[in-house]
């Protein structure tokens, strides 16, 4: 029999006769948007789960990111990080900000807290760090980086939903937060997204922002966007989360599985659980040392294509490297070494709520025979 394909995600659907009861409730109502029944509820619900105080769902996580820059009136300059999905970038170049690229810790991934000071200049206004793979970042470093030099932080927690450090949401850091809830992620509204934050007033001049400027009928405070979330996908939100904690489960246990059987290979290296952190499982990156593992990464992500399993060089190239941002000073070969080096060796195992002890087996014996293979051939 021929082997299955292994997408490195795939949706997490709610049974759809589960959802006909939610579409039945929408038709009756004959209410599809603007701040309707599903899309409050779902903002509760999901205060409750994360542990936040408040929370604006919005369409997509790219639209929370340009509008939590906008809700604090972010301009001029502002730091981040090369290694990461494009959007963090993008939601800059939306706003008229210049980015500033600060290389990452070659441990965690995230934005190296001790590179931030050397890039700050009179026109930096915020950081925007990315929790890279959920892993999070040295807030306490980047918070009091952030005090001295009277600069906002902005989490780009797209990969971070339900992640706890100590007990707490890695999402009640910084001034805002933005979480993605795209139907490749952890838990998804198909589309959609939202920004976390710490007060009402914010969440009322984020709900403002999000719809065209609105503050009542007559009045527009500022040139808002429509980004608002629809009832529909409320609705498949409020069902999904009933499902995430199992599917987290399942990506836990495969997560375990990589870990075990891959954690004495040669030129292959994988991400350290850190202390006091309760993780999502969202990705596994794996990062492919070329003269110890025997082949390059490129020809393992290949060769493992070629038995239908579909890794995803997470995150390759860097985004500093993309035409819009490559003629940036700080986008140069030299500022960002570690990036440039993990971005080189890193692939993101298959993993997400629906393979099997099995599939995760299969998954590491091709890795094993690829590197077995080399060894022979040296
Ligand atoms: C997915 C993702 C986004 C964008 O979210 P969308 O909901 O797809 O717009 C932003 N940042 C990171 C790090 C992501 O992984």
């Amino acid at each position: 029999m021929e082997d299955k394909q292994i997408t490195v995600s795939s949706p997490l659907l709610p049974p759809l006769e589960e959802f006909m009861p939610y579409l039945e409730k929408i038709w009756n109502r004959k209410w599809l948007t603007n701040n309707g029944d599903y899309h409050q509820e779902l903002e509760k619900a999901l205060c409750d789960y994360l542990g936040v105080k408040h929370l604006a769902l919005f369409s997509n996580g790219t639209l929370a990111l340009i509008t939590a820059l906008q809700a604090l009136r972010i301009t001029g300059e502002v730091i981040t990080t090369p290694y990461s999905f494009v959007a963090t970038t993008h939601s800059l170049w939306w706003n008229n900000i210049k980015p500033v690229f600060v290389d990452i810790d070659p441990v965690t991934m995230n934005l190296d807290p001790e590179k931030i000071e050397a890039a700050i200049t009179p026109r930096t206004t915020a950081i925007m760090p990315v929790h890279v793979y959920g892993t999070p970042c040295d807030t306490e470093r980047i918070r009091q980086i952030a005090e001295t030099y009277g600069l906002q932080v902005i989490y780009d927690a797209a990969h971070a939903f339900g992640v706890t450090q100590n007990g707490t949401s890695v999402l009640n850091h910084g001034d805002l937060s933005i979480l993605s809830f795209h139907a490749t992620k952890t838990y998804s509204t198909i589309e959609g997204g939202a920004i976390v934050c710490h007060d009402a007033k914010m969440k009322q001049r984020i709900d403002f922002l999000k719809n065209f400027g609105f503050a009542d009928e007559t009045t527009v405070v500022a040139p808002g966007i429509n980004a608002k979330l629809n009832e529909v996908q409320a609705a498949y939100g409020l069902l999904s989360l009933k499902h995430v904690d199992k599917a987290i489960q399942n990506r836990k246990m495969v997560a375990g599985i990589y870990r075990e059987k891959l954690k004495n290979l040669p030129g292959l290296t994988f991400l350290h659980e850190l202390p006091g952190v309760s993780g999502n499982y969202s990705y596994f990156p794996v990062f492919i040392n070329e003269s110890a593992f025997g082949i390059s990464r490129d020809d393992l992500y290949f060769k493992m294509k070629e038995k239908k399993i579909l890794g995803r060089r997470y995150f390759y190239p860097l985004i500093s490297d993309f035409p819009t941002y490559r003629g940036l000073p700080s986008a140069a070969q030299e500022n960002l070494p570690v990036a440039r080096k993990m971005a080189s060796q890193v692939i993101c195992l298959p993993l997400h709520h629906d393979l099997s002890a099995a599939d995760a087996e299969r998954i590491v014996s091709v890795i094993l025979n690829e590197h077995a293979a080399a060894s022979r051939n040296k």
